[in-house]
């Protein structure tokens, strides 16, 4: 392998450093295979043909090991290492060598063989979820969920833990991120957030199902709304795509090319809206990176949980506010016209309107987290060895019934909804919920910069919040390791009680205002 043996430029203020400056030019390798590697998969999800599928998955896969052998190469490591030992590196070049020291102890750490054989059995796992789920009948999916299980214990083991072992998977998705901390996030919002969805519903603020819900549209006069909305919000065109998958998503395939997804079911526009708005979220993130970290190892976004933080400040805190309902309810009512009938309070209900419910995905504010919660308790469980796959689905039903008081009718609404598990990945989940309290964290110190900020939403003002967002968090991207960049943003650790404050405002206060 014929590694670059000159630096990159300098930047000044960014990366000076030689050592760091010959690592950034050398990583140019794989920052290309990444940018390769995301269209491709962004293209598998949009628009290749499903016959595709085998030969995308090979090269894909093929891809992946060749990063990981470039990622490894003695040479590569020698070359981070070297940097890693300089002294008076600044913030920036701090961040390239934890990111790259990060990535390669965790490449080292999970054997080939392992990769492989998640990377093989994935395709026929996934095949069987669908199958499954398909019939609501778990016992087909079992035996795959088995195989995935005893692969993540395994991984567990190979990358190394300190207390629980559900502790080395965390990290993964979100650095630094322990069972400790995520039980103290569910201690403290699960109990709340129950007392605060059964006062919400007995006060009668939100009807039992909203007619809306039902109503069909037409899907061109959808997309139109979902251009404009994502326009007001400042979705830079030309920058940026919006396309249709099966499953929305964001994507980005360099600084200046960040692509997202949603779908259109054809009835109950919320869906595809919010889909839109959330996906807006993580874009912006990725969008609004200092452009002098383009691609070098500090590009993306931080971590799943703060990414989810910033899909879920848009879409929760700024798309389901009463201002927001007031501002698109002209574009609401010209594209898709039988909105017309519903005052922009009757829209704001149909679009945070709060129920337990089976699905995940479909959940509202109150009752999201339990539902992570039910798969952090089966996860956990799995890795530490003290649940099997046979007792998985019974414990998903009684949880289901302790936490929401319903009962899933069958596994496909039950232990068989999300695709996770099938694509091998476990400890992903928590994120989710990390990422509602720290959008909440977000809003009391964006709110404490923008005192007027839902009269900055009402007027579809939305410069100043995209502004402080990309100043306190987005500008950073991997500069700093999650948890210290949620504490320069809001000046202090990740607090559930922000979140508690927020849903208590937002589902008991603010209805009182309103009706
Ligand atoms: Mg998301």
């Amino acid at each position: 392998m014929a590694w670059a043996s000159k630096p990159l430029d300098p930047v000044p203020g960014y990366f000076e450093d030689e050592a760091v400056r010959l690592v950034l030019a050398n990583y140019r390798l794989l920052w290309a295979l990444d940018h390769a590697s995301s269209l491709m998969a962004w293209d598998t999800e949009t628009n290749m043909p499903r016959m595709g599928s085998p030969h995308r998955g090979l090269a894909s896969a093929e891809l992946a090991t060749l990063r990981r052998r470039l990622l490894l190469d003695e040479k590569f490591v020698e070359l981070v290492e070297r940097a890693a030992s300089r002294e008076g590196l600044n913030d920036y070049e701090r961040g390239v060598v934890r990111v790259l020291q990060r990535e390669i102890r965790i490449a080292r750490s999970i054997p080939e063989e392992i990769v492989w054989e998640m990377a093989r059995i994935r395709p026929e796992a996934l095949a069987a979820w669908r199958e499954a789920r398909e019939k609501g009948d778990y016992s087909r999916f079992k035996p795959y969920l088995e195989r995935i299980v005893e692969l993540n214990r395994s991984i567990a083991e190979h990358l190394g833990y300190e207390g629980h072992p559900y502790n080395a998977l965390l990290d993964l998705y979100e650095e630094g991120l322990t069972v400790d901390v995520m039980d103290r996030v569910f201690d403290s919002i699960l109990p709340h957030s129950r007392a605060v969805l059964e006062k919400t519903r007995s006060r009668g603020f939100y009807p039992e199902k909203h007619p809306l819900e039902d109503v069909e549209y037409d899907r061109a006069a959808m997309e139109e709304v979902n251009r404009r909305v994502l326009s007001l919000l400042g979705y830079p065109w030309e920058r940026a795509r919006l396309d249709v998958s099966a499953h929305p998503f964001t994507i980005a395939i360099s600084i200046d090319d960040v692509r997202i997804t949603t779908r259109y079911e054809g009835r109950d526009f919320r869906r595809t809206l919010m889909a839109v708005v959330h996906e807006f979220g993580h874009a912006l993130y990725e969008l609004q990176v200092d452009k002098n970290l383009a691609a070098t190892p500090l590009q993306g976004g931080v971590s799943s949980g703060v990414h989810e933080s910033q899909s879920r400040f848009w879409e929760n805190i700024i798309g389901r506010s009463p201002e927001f309902a007031r501002a698109i309810k002209p574009i609401l009512d010209e594209k898709l016209g039988y909105t017309r009938s519903h005052d922009w309070l009757d829209i704001y209900r149909y679009l945070t309107i709060v129920r337990p419910d089976y699905i995940r995905v479909e959940a509202d504010e109150l009752t999201y987290n339990f539902h992570i919660y039910i798969r952090y308790t089966i996860e956990k469980q799995f890795i530490a060895g003290e649940l099997g796959v046979d007792d998985a689905r019974e414990l998903w039903n009684s949880l289901m019934e302790e936490y929401l008081g319903i009962r899933p009718r069958s596994d496909r609404e039950g232990i068989l909804q999300d695709i996770h598990w099938a694509m091998g990945s476990m400890g992903y989940f928590p994120t989710y919920t990390l990422g509602n309290v720290i959008a909440a964290q977000v809003r009391g110190r964006i709110l404490s910069e923008i005192p007027d900020l839902y009269e900055r939403v009402e007027e579809l003002d939305f410069k100043p919040i995209r502004e402080a967002l990309a100043r306190l968090i987005h500008r950073w991207g991997s500069t700093y390791p999650p948890q210290e960049l949620v504490e320069r943003a809001t000046g202090e650790p990740v607090n559930p009680e922000h979140f508690n404050r927020y849903i208590e405002w937002k589902y008991l206060e603010l209805p009182e205002k309103l009706q």
